[in-house]
């Protein structure tokens, strides 16, 4: 298989775009033939949006979901012309833009709705709508008893097509599943009264593993696209991690008893020790946490993370494996021979969750895209500088 070996700092991130096809399969079976709508959010959870959208869109995803404007902006510029919807709340002067982009919009209030009907109705254009319900995460929404109405004000809006209704869980991976229930009741209730919207979703991840029957007509997984299961969930599908983030050791040195590694000098060495230097620290996605508590993988075992983990450098002690050279290939996340770190047991250590892991991917490693062994494409994040306008007034003074 083709190791792809960008020309730069010698640490990236691989995304296996196979796996993450399997694990769509996966999601839309076990979701009983739900259309899928792919959330990419985030980044795609740190994984690289474009390459993750464009390679969920191949696999049959039916629509994709974004945070926020700026999110389906760069997936139109990098050409997805799928159906995207935003998801989050967006501020009413966004209204143009997501008319212009064709993204569909959650609406919550009368004054969203209104400022993207103005904008659609200016372009000649009809906007898709998905009405979004708040009936226990307290989040972003349209509480229940309001969502009716605003239903069928906007049915009623020419520049405007309400194409969906939905709403968001707040503990669909807790074994008690009462809250959830309670909550698809008051969902249910709203759109049994508004049969006349096509679209109706309420599952992430953790409810297509545990309760498929929630499906309805579309599902909204994230995290078990990427191979993770939400925290405290068993595996009950056979989901495949698609990332692993990989370097090369850039130096090996040799220390005597006594010498310490790394700021505050909180690891010392208590024999002949063979240090080892990997180019990741906590602004590439390694927690500091793991300082002296996390591993990596070096020829196919664990090796200890030693001292404080740096915010670009991270050492590592090699002395059990004389043969580790400068050059080697370091994985901090993923499968290296029989050994594998996961994002969970990582998460685990840092008492946090694999989400956030994954999102802290930090925006200096390119991300690797690979398809049949082959490298599909790489994608590195480089924000263009944007020069403030120089105000001629204030700059005489
Ligand atoms: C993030 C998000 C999802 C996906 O959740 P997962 O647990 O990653 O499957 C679905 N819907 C909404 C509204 C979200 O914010």
């Amino acid at each position: 298989m083709a190791r792809p070996k960008p020309a730069g700092r010698p640490l990236w991130a691989e995304v296996d775009l196979d796996a993450l096809a399997h694990n769509l399969r996966t999601i839309k079976e076990r979701a009983r033939g739900a259309q899928v709508m792919a959330v990419v959010k985030a980044n795609a959870y740190g994984h690289g949006a474009v390459g993750v959208a464009r390679a969920l869109v191949e696999a049959g995803a039916e629509a994709l979901a974004v945070v926020c404007t700026e999110e389906a902006q760069e997936l139109r510029q990098a050409g997805v012309r799928a159906p995207i919807l935003v998801m989050g709340p967006t501020p009413p002067e966004d209204a143009p833009l997501l008319v212009e982009l064709e993204v569909a919009t959650a609406v919550a209030s009368w004054e969203m709705a209104q400022a993207l009907a103005q904008a659609a109705a200016q372009r000649g254009r009809v906007h898709p709508v998905h009405i979004k319900v708040d009936t226990g995460l307290n989040r972003f929404g349209v509480p229940p008893r309001e969502a009716l109405a605003l239903a069928q004000a906007l049915r009623h809006v020419p520049s405007l097509r309400v194409e969906g209704l939905f709403t968001h869980f707040a503990a669909a991976e807790d074994g008690d599943k009462d809250f959830t229930l309670a909550q698809f009741r008051e969902f249910m209730a709203v759109a049994r009264q508004a049969p006349w919207i096509p679209l109706r979703h309420v599952a992430n991840t953790a409810t297509i593993l545990d309760m498929p029957e929630l499906a309805l007509e579309m599902v909204r997984p994230g995290l078990g696209l990427y191979g993770c299961h939400p925290p405290g969930m068993t595996s009950s599908l056979p989901l495949r991690p698609i990332l692993s983030l990989k370097a090369r050791l850039m130096r090996v040195m040799e220390l005597a008893p006594g010498q310490t590694v790394s700021y505050g000098r909180t690891w010392r060495a208590q024999r002949p020790s063979r240090i080892g230097l990997i180019p990741c620290g906590y602004a590439d996605g390694l927690p500091r946490a793991l300082s002296n508590r996390g591993w990596v993988l070096v020829r196919g075992r664990r090796v200890p993370i030693v001292g404080r983990v740096c915010m670009d450098m991270t050492m590592v002690d090699l002395t059990p494996i004389p043969e580790a050279q400068v050059g080697d290939e370091v994985v901090i996340i993923g499968r290296q021979g029989e050994e594998e770190m996961t994002v969970d047991e990582i998460a685990s250590l840092c008492c946090t969750i694999s989400y956030e892991i994954l999102c802290g991917i930090g925006p200096r490693v390119p991300r690797v895209f690979l398809q049949a062994g082959m490298v599909r494409g790489v994608q590195r994040v480089q924000d263009a500088w944007e020069e403030a306008p120089i105000h001629q007034e204030e700059s005489r003074h």
